[in-house]
């Protein structure tokens, strides 16, 4: 018995090897398939290793079905995404999803892999992508079929798939718009206005207001790709929290006093260093006191404010930037997305004051390189505050590099 449960291990681990290569082929048209693992012949470590160690090994949840689809070996990946699995028992009753078993007598009768997919609701709605493997019959030995069955989660890669699509559909939405604008603008022009000089003024101040509204937009969009780009790369460069939020300050506070907000920085008394790129944080930092600027209070007050606390996640020292203003506030069921690209609590009002819909996407993407945590706690009627925390470098690191 231990015998042609190992044969079969070493079978199934040559022929996964040959699904890995693409199945190269010797000058011979055979197939090259050498066996995935280094097996020693010897009995004693053939019942060490057996089926069930090496479905434990595959980085997928799999399971091996016999001839009657009964349920052989399932390793631990596999029951984490099926619940119990019914060893001994037909497939069916470990997932009442009938496509897997039809896989597998489509997969007997064509005596090739077969692909489908599955919806699992435990703990969470995840979808996966199946596939069925006949493992090789020895019809000269009589040896019945089993099937490999390997499940991949694709939940995160069709979530990905459709935020592309979104993302592109909501994009070019809002560079159409001005787009529209403009071009019935120049029809105006060259047609019914040509020699109104009122119009035309009145006109080209509009198209002025569309062109620059496309030009925002696509400078955010350049941003966004630019520091999504280097989103794997950790920031090595020392940063000062203190001069961060004195240059956004210094940066905003011409549009602030356009606006009648007073502006006040409150630097940390001590040093606020963290590992960062300068400019990428001020431009974070910026972003939050635009957003202070454009959706506070008019005539009230933004301060930016660097302060030094208890991280939530380890008891480490975090320095952090808030970006306070006595404003409106947000509803809370807002808050949870306001960093999606494109997400705004009052689109028409965004657009007025020269939103793009991508100032805290960018604001996260940029955070979340330097290892922060952006946090949101807002009033209705008193107030917002966006809180950027990044663990801060302590003295005695710096001394000793
Ligand atoms: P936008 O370009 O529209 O400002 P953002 O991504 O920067 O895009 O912000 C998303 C939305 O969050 C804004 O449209 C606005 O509704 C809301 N918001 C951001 N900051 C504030 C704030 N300080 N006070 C009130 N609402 C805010």
């Amino acid at each position: 018995m231990q015998r042609r449960l190992w044969d079969r291990a070493r079978e199934f681990a040559m022929r996964l090897r040959a699904q890995d290569d693409g199945a190269s082929q010797d000058t011979n048209g055979r197939n090259d398939v050498r066996p995935i693992i280094a097996i020693n012949e010897t009995p004693q470590s053939a019942q060490r290793t057996d089926l069930a160690a090496i479905l434990d090994a595959l980085p997928d949840p799999a399971m091996i079905l016999n001839q009657d689809s009964v349920l052989v070996h399932g390793n631990s990946l596999a029951r984490d995404v099926l619940g119990a699995l019914r060893f001994g028992e037909h497939v069916s009753h470990t997932t009442r999803d009938p496509k897997l078993a039809a896989a597998v007598v489509n997969a007997e009768q064509s005596g090739r892999r077969e692909v489908f997919e599955l919806t699992v609701r435990r703990p969470i709605e995840r979808r996966l992508e199946g596939s069925v493997t006949p493992l090789a019959a020895r019809h000269d030995e009589s040896e019945s079929v089993a099937f490999l069955v390997i499940l991949q989660d694709i939940t995160e890669r069709d979530a990905l798939a459709r935020m592309r699509v979104e993302f592109v559909a909501n994009a070019s939405h809002e560079l159409r718009t001005p787009l529209a604008a403009l071009s019935g603008f120049i029809e105006t022009l060259s047609g019914p206005a040509k020699d109104d000089p009122a119009a035309r003024t009145r006109f080209l101040g509009i198209m002025t207001e569309q062109a620059a509204r496309m030009t925002r937009l696509i400078d955010d969009l350049l941003l966004l790709s630019r520091v999504e780009m280097r989103a794997h790369l950790e920031p090595m460069a020392l940063a000062d929290l203190n001069l961060i939020a004195a240059d956004a300050v210094s940066h905003l506070t011409p549009l602030a006093r356009k606006d009648t907000i007073s502006l006040i920085c409150e630097p940390l008394d001590g040093r606020a260093d963290v590992r960062g790129d300068h400019d990428e944080l001020v431009q974070a930092v910026q972003n939050l006191v635009q957003n202070a600027i454009k959706y506070g209070r008019s005539g009230g007050t933004v301060w930016v404010r660097v302060t030094r606390g208890k991280s939530g996640r380890k008891q480490d020292s975090e320095i952090r930037v808030s970006v306070i203003d006595d404003g409106p506030g947000i509803s809370a069921e807002h808050v949870p997305r306001l960093t999606e690209r494109f997400y705004r609590v009052n689109t028409a009002a965004s657009r007025d004051k020269g939103g793009t819909g991508l100032g805290l996407a960018i604001v996260k993407h940029i955070v979340t390189r330097h290892n922060g945590i952006v946090d949101v706690h807002s009033v209705i009627g008193k107030g917002t505050t966006f809180t950027l925390g990044f663990p801060a470098i302590e003295n005695h690191a710096l001394s000793a590099e």
